[in-house]
């Protein structure tokens, strides 16, 4: 049990970031020294997640004083290229987990690399372009040695707060808690800033929590995507077609500057609030293990298999086959069960059980379903009739309801809806190994 703080001293930690992105428009380069000089001069470090094609062309324009300006921020990590096709999503939707995973980690590999090179550090988070989302980047972003994913989306969430997922932090689907200035409308800062500050009042009284706002370095001089105008619907252009996106007037680009920052002046005055980086993230939040009371969530498992306090759905299996803190995945399919009977003997019982113990430790993930003879039970009615399971000659079978599932979203076209995907893209397959993955799922909590 976590004590509640007094809420003034609950910590309320915001996180200010800009998607670095745009290679097109050689004055976005300008914008991202300018955000990166004025807020350090405000004492103010953000995160800047770096397109590795952004960080070339960086590089290859003689940028040093750029590249120099983020490196004295927190550098993260948001794709190769970003926008050229096709997207991840794009490609993630017809490979299924481990593949998707091999996939994204061969096509991005080079980028991460180029950040090192570039920026002398590992990137501390990635997030994906726009909605191009898909759960296999978690297994590849661990084998990148990346421990955070930081964006927005609807894909999947939990409470508006940071969690973990495929044993990686979450800062990603903050719901209100995500919130943004807007930089075209200088009438509205006042009420942009009393909704932070409303945020921030209610985390506190919750004990404290987490609040984020993103940019881009480009909007600041742009009024327009620059991958909207080049690869807008998924259409491509090759390198020598580029079209520069309209620029803003040297006045409306100060304005911008100038609501950001008093917006940032705003928040960092209040007290309470501390501004952190992703890189600061794996030390404010809790270990994701701690020990399962095995007695304590069989009742629960029963009703329905969901997140039990800190335990995922899968610590709360794995106690029940005698594991503790352990990292595992989730199945790579759903597969029905076939027991008809209403009880499985004892002896067949356990060489399931261990046969699925077995798999989990071989693979570090775990299995769809499991074998008694030649019939199985999903996984869901597996977990639930070992919960019941009460050490008699024979083990009632009993059937799991997925209450985690309610997680992730349902809508595959409005979650994958980006200006940069083909009209009408959906991935609803992504969306079910989503689901697949939820057994993963459970709250960051602070430490
Ligand atoms: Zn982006």
């Amino acid at each position: 049990m976590t004590t509640l703080l007094p809420a003034a001293e609950a910590p309320i930690y915001y996180l200010l970031w800009f998607d670095t992105e745009d290679y097109i428009e050689p004055t976005s380069d300008d914008a991202a020294l300018r955000l990166a000089t004025d807020l350090e001069n405000m004492g103010v470090k953000a995160t800047f997640k770096i397109v590795g094609e952004k960080a070339r062309v960086l590089e290859s324009r003689g940028r040093k004083d750029v590249i120099r300006a983020l490196a004295r921020h927190d550098i993260g990590y948001h794709t190769n290229y970003h926008s050229i096709p096709p997207a991840p999503a794009m490609y993630l939707k017809s490979l299924g987990l481990l593949e998707g995973a091999a996939e994204l980690e061969r096509r991005e590999a080079s980028g991460v690399t180029d950040l090192r090179r570039i920026f002398g550090v590992t990137p501390s988070c990635y997030g994906q372009p726009g909605s191009s989302w898909g759960p296999q980047a978690n297994i590849a972003l661990r084998r990148l040695g990346i421990p955070v994913y930081m964006d927005e989306g609807s894909h999947i969430g939990l409470n508006d707060r940071p969690f973990w997922y495929m044993g990686l932090l979450h800062m990603f689907h903050l719901g209100a808690n995500s919130m943004r200035a807007d930089i075209n409308a200088p009438s509205k800062l006042d009420a942009a800033k009393k909704r932070f500050d409303e945020a921030a009042a209610k985390l506190r009284a919750q004990g404290g929590g987490f609040i984020h706002t993103y940019y881009h370095p480009t909007e600041f001089v742009a009024t327009e995507f620059w991958d909207a105008v080049n690869f807008g619907r998924g259409k491509y252009t090759a390198p020598s077609d580029y079209r520069r996106p309209n620029l803003r007037t040297k006045e409306s680009s100060e304005q911008t500057y100038r609501i950001l920052l008093d917006y940032v002046a705003h928040i960092k005055k209040q007290p309470g609030v501390r501004i952190v980086t992703a890189r600061d993230l794996p030390q404010l939040i809790d270990s994701p293990h701690s020990l399962v009371d095995v007695n304590e969530i069989r009742g629960n498992l029963l009703r329905s298999i969901d997140v039990n306090g800190p335990h995922s759905p899968a610590d709360q299996l794995l106690a029940l086959l005698g594991f503790q803190s352990m990292d595992v995945d989730g199945p790579t399919a759903r597969v029905d069960s076939t027991v008809a009977a209403t009880s499985i003997p004892r002896d067949l019982f356990n060489k399931g059980r261990d046969e699925a113990v077995e798999f989990i430790e071989a693979h570090k993930r775990l299995p769809s379903h499991v074998w008694f003879g030649n019939e199985r039970l999903s996984l869901a009615d597996f977990t639930a009739t070992l919960a019941g399971d009460q050490s008699g000659p024979t083990v009632a079978v009993r059937r799991g309801t997925l209450g985690f599932e309610k997680n992730v979203a349902t809508d595959p076209r409005r979650t994958y809806d980006w200006a940069i995907h083909p009209e009408g893209f959906e991935a609803p397959e992504l969306l079910e190994m989503a689901r697949l993955q939820a057994w993963t799922i459970k709250p960051a909590r602070l430490r």
